[in-house]
């Protein structure tokens, strides 16, 4: 069964403009394209072109969510204010954290159709068309929350999609599985109080947001979320640790009938961002488990969706990496940025490296006790 991939070239014109220069320094900023930009994106699509292995996906487009899709996560002022500022001639600021999250002039509609991305691969796994699904969308979504735009994101893709899954397709239980550097505040806020979806998170802890993305401790009333904060320059090791004694066991226990990834690529060693120390290897090796994962658990049934990642001249061999895996197949394309990204310190487990894993593993304990 092929692989679907949605694409669509609008997408890639979502203009986030200049980068923001420090709150209130902007005087001695050089304007900068911004972060968030079509760059790592597209050359992604260019090198599955270039490699072939687009021949091994079905390359589909994508049909945009509706308002009454956006309001099953949004509020209706939510989304009335992104129509607004999204309908000015010259676009607007968001509605928090201005600067970095600015609407464009028609931004709606395309937020719209990186939405309608996610509920389409959803709609493809979840009737069996395609085992797997990956929307290589912008703008991403897994910081925007129900009432604010933030970090790039307007609209919270993957929970929208995970809320099309219950309620058209009669799916009980999804589990999130965010791999991006930062933390998936978004749906934690959004599923908060919902014991039927479990997200999980691994990311760099008080990295952004700053405030969220703590282990779950005894008291807390959130014990459906759970969360794996790691130290900066966290690499090979650590990951594979966390996977292996948190993040596997978290989803064998809770027994989705879906996964949704968030995927971000922002925890590589170059990228500007992110603090951490992964390699496409490692990548391969994270989609191989979360595809083995949901074969044994949800009849193989996972859906990936593109988060960040600002490093375009490396992005596009993680993510090629991450198509073998869901493809079952090795192409003639080596990642050139390979051997200089494998650290040894990404080989080994720190004391302090531990110390962050016991924490996640007893909040997990915590959340399966619960
Ligand atoms: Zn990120």
């Amino acid at each position: 069964m092929t692989v679907a991939l949605y694409w669509h070239e609008k997408l890639m014109w979502h203009d986030t403009g200049v980068l923001f220069g420090p709150e209130g320094q902007h005087q001695w900023f050089e304007p900068y394209p911004h972060l968030e930009s079509s760059a790592g994106k597209r050359r992604v699509k260019n090198l599955l072109d270039a490699s072939g292995l687009i021949e091994s996906l079905q390359v589909k487009r994508p049909k945009p969510v509706s308002d009454e899709q956006i309001v099953t996560v949004h509020t209706e002022a939510h989304l009335a204010r992104l129509d607004e500022l999204s309908s000015l001639s010259r676009g607007g600021e968001g509605t928090v954290n201005s600067t970095t999250t600015p609407v464009p002039p028609g931004g709606l509609e395309l937020f719209r159709l990186a939405a309608g991305s996610a509920v389409c691969s959803v709609n493809d796994v979840l009737s069996g068309q395609n085992e797997q699904a990956y929307a290589l969308v912008r703008p991403p979504g897994h910081h925007a929350e129900t009432e604010r735009v933030m970090g790039f994101c307007y609209l919270n893709n993957g929970a929208i999609a995970a809320r099309h899954a219950q309620q058209v397709h009669g799916i009980e239980r999804i589990a999130f599985v965010d791999i991006d550097v930062h933390h998936g505040n978004g749906a934690e806020e959004i599923f908060r109080h919902d014991p039927s979806i479990l997200t999980i998170s691994i990311h760099q802890d008080r990295h952004f947001p700053p405030t969220t993305g703590h282990v779950v401790k005894a008291g807390d009333e959130d014990k459906n979320n759970l969360n794996i904060p790691l130290p900066p320059a966290s690499g090979t090791a650590v990951y594979q640790a966390a996977f292996d004694t948190v993040i596997l066991p978290a989803l064998q226990s809770f027994q989705p009938q879906l996964i949704i990834v968030p995927c971000g690529f922002d925890a590589s060693g170059h990228d500007p961002l992110g603090r951490m120390l992964l390699n496409s290897d490692d990548f391969r090796w994270m989609t191989r488990q979360l595809k083995k994962a949901a074969a044994d658990i949800c009849d193989g049934k996972l859906v990936m969706l593109h988060e960040g990642g600002y490093a375009p001249h490396l992005v596009p061999f993680l993510a090629h990496a991450v198509f073998e895996e869901l493809c079952d197949c090795q192409s003639a394309v080596s990642d050139p940025f390979l051997k200089a990204l494998t650290s040894p310190w990404a080989g080994i487990i720190l004391p302090h490296q531990q110390e962050y894993l016991d924490n996640a593993r007893a909040s997990l304990d915590l959340l399966v006790s619960g």
